[in-house]
């Protein structure tokens, strides 16, 4: 039986859950439900062909859990015939202390509640879902996998911002990096796609997601990522504004009288694209850019034209951090499915060593592939990312060592 690993990905109204194999790398399942502690929470499950969608009232994490393995009852799924063997878990802050997946016991478990305040919005929903499964799933170790682990080593001079030391070094202030678990797999599955060493290349890895992040990679280590204390800063997100003027903050403090809680919620979840046009999905931006009415047209098309240039900004900046590139590599829903979005990326940088194949970008194939022309000097892909894939091949590896 091949051994599969449940992997749970716990928002603060969302669970996500899918079920891999680790060895195999198949996705036996997957599901999400959202609107978790409404009234009409929504739970959706693809298993073996089989897709179902149930509006339930689900009051928490525990019952959302509880609904997952009811769910895949319902299709005929029995997690007992599964070979489960692990339960993987995505924390997104693992501070200075995690920066290797680790297995869950009472004591880590408080370890990260102390990190919370680094990540409020994210550490304490994945502490529930921890929680929760440890109490329905008792028998199976539990593994932490970090979303900041892989930048843990960030040279010092790309993870240290240039404010008070002793402020900074007190509050554990420094660039900690995100989407780590899908950096590392990116880079890791370019390396093997082209057949050449990861120790060989250096690689910049775009995922472009929702959330969204650029790294520079030099054999397989980080050396430099946009993300920073939290996963506000860096490119335009979906609903995250990436960099600004910290002075920002300040002046919206005093002047427009807003709460640090509200200009807080407004950077994270109406800003990005979604606060420039009122969408954070890229098939809508393109729609409402196309068909809209003159101003959507206009807000959709200005989103879009900041999007792009922060983006250009940071690979410029990192073709310079890396001194010379051989793979760019696009990944997440936007990086994987926006062909327009890689061309204007990476248009007009012949000069540096990038020229796309058009037809090859515009290809509507999936799974890994080159887009880049034949004779550019860094060769440009388009590479899946699965964290679930790197999450659950980190619980075996952990329990393996542990054992
Ligand atoms: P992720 O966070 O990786 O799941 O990416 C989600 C985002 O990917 C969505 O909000 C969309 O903006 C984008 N996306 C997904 N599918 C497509 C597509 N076919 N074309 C353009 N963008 C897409």
């Amino acid at each position: 039986m091949q051994r599969t690993v449940l992997v749970l990905n716990s928002g603060s109204s969302s669970l996500k859950f899918s079920l891999v194999q680790p060895d195999t790398g198949v996705s036996v399942a997957d599901g999400i439900i959202e609107e978790i502690g409404g009234e009409h929470s929504m739970a959706r499950l693809e298993f073996g062909g089989l897709k179902i969608q149930r509006e339930r009232s689900v009051v928490d994490h525990e019952a959302a859990l509880r609904l997952a393995f009811d769910l895949f009852a319902e299709t005929g799924g029995h997690l007992e015939t599964l070979g489960l063997v692990a339960v993987g878990h995505r924390v997104v802050h693992g501070g200075r202390d995690f920066y290797r997946p680790t297995l869950i016991d009472d004591a880590l478990v408080q370890r990260v509640s102390a990190l919370s305040p680094l990540a409020p919005l994210h550490n304490p929903p994945a502490l529930r879902g921890i929680e929760v499964a440890r109490k329905l799933l008792p028998d199976l170790p539990h593994v932490a996998v970090f979303d900041t682990a892989f930048f843990h080593d960030l040279p010092a001079a790309a993870a240290t911002y240039a404010i008070d030391a002793e402020v900074a070094e007190q509050w554990r202030v420094r660039r900690y990096g995100f989407h780590g678990t899908s950096h590392q797999y990116v880079s890791e599955q370019a390396a093997v796609f082209l057949g050449a060493p990861l120790e060989s290349l250096n690689q910049i890895v775009l995922h472009l997601g929702n959330g969204a992040s650029a790294s520079a990679v030099a054999g397989g280590r980080p050396v430099d990522t946009s993300m920073g204390l939290t996963p506000m800063e860096g490119l335009v997100m979906g609903t995250r504004s990436g960099d600004i003027d910290p002075g920002i903050v300040f002046y919206l403090a005093r002047t427009a009288g807003m709460a640090v809680e509200d200009i807080e919620s407004m950077l994270n979840r109406r800003s990005g694209v979604a606060g420039l046009c009122g969408s954070n999905d890229f098939r809508e931006l393109h729609r409402l850019a196309e068909t809209g009415d003159e101003s959507e047209r206009a807000a959709a098309r200005l989103a879009y034209d900041v999007y792009i240039h922060r983006l250009r900004k940071y690979i410029g900046a990192y073709l310079a951090v890396l001194g010379s590139t051989d793979v760019i590599t696009f990944t997440a829903g936007v990086g994987e499915n926006d062909a327009a979005v890689r061309r204007d990326a990476l248009t007009g940088l012949a000069p540096l060593g990038v020229e796309l194949d058009e037809h090859l970008n515009d290809s509507p194939a999936h799974g890994p592939r080159v887009i880049s022309a034949e004779m550019s000097p860094i060769t440009v892909l388009v590479i899946p990312t699965d964290e679930e894939l790197a999450i659950a091949r980190a619980c075996v590896a952990t329990i393996e060592a542990s054992a």
